[in-house]
C-alpha cells in the first residue's frame, strides 16, 4: 500500500487553530481514492462546544459530504492522539486507519487511558499509526500552552 502523508495539511490546520486561540490540533480526512474531503482545527471555544475537536469536525463534514454515517476505507490524519470521545466516533464511523502525530498520555484514548479500540465494545478497530510528524505537533502544543502561562 502506498503511503502519502497528509500530516503537513493537518499541521497547517493546527497552526490555524492556534491563531484563533484554540488548542492547536488539526485533522484531515482522506477518501479511499486519496482525495482530502475534510480539514479542520479545534473550534471548541469558537463554537462553545466541548465536542468540537478537529477529528469530530472532519468526520461530521465527511459524513455529510459522503451522505453516509460510515466512512469505510477512509484515513484520518490528526496532529494529536485522539481522546476517548473521538476514538469512539472513529470506531462508529468505521474509519480504516488513524495516523496521529503526538502521543497524549494525559488525554489520549487510543494508546493511553481508555484505549478505546482494544475494548470488545468497540465495533471496529482501525489501523493506528502514531508518531508521524510528532515533533512539530508537540512543539505547537508546547508553545501554545507556554504562551498562555505568560
Ligand atoms: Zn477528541
Amino acid at each position: 500500500m502506498s503511503f502519502v502523508s497528509h500530516m503537513d495539511e493537518a499541521l497547517a490546520e493546527a497552526r490555524a487553530a492556534a491563531a484563533r486561540g484554540e488548542v492547536p490540533v488539526g485533522a484531515v480526512l482522506v477518501a479511499p481514492g486519496g482525495e482530502v474531503i475534510a480539514r479542520a482545527g479545534n473550534r471548541t471555544r469558537e463554537l462553545r462546544d466541548p465536542s468540537a475537536h478537529a477529528e469530530m469536525l472532519v468526520i461530521r463534514a465527511a459524513c455529510a459530504a459522503a451522505g453516509s454515517e460510515r466512512l469505510p476505507g477512509h484515513v484520518l490524519y490528526v496532529t494529536l492522539e485522539p481522546c476517548a470521545m473521538c476514538a469512539a466516533m472513529i470506531a462508529a464511523a468505521r474509519i480504516a486507519r488513524v495516523v496521529y502525530a503526538a502521543p497524549d498520555p494525559k488525554s489520549g484514548g487510543v494508546d493511553h487511558g481508555a484505549r478505546v479500540f482494544t475494548h470488545p465494545q468497540a465495533h471496529h478497530a482501525p489501523e493506528v499509526l502514531g508518531g508521524i510528524g510528532e515533533e512539530e505537533a508537540a512543539a505547537l502544543l508546547r508553545d501554545f500552552f507556554a504562551a498562555r502561562r505568560d
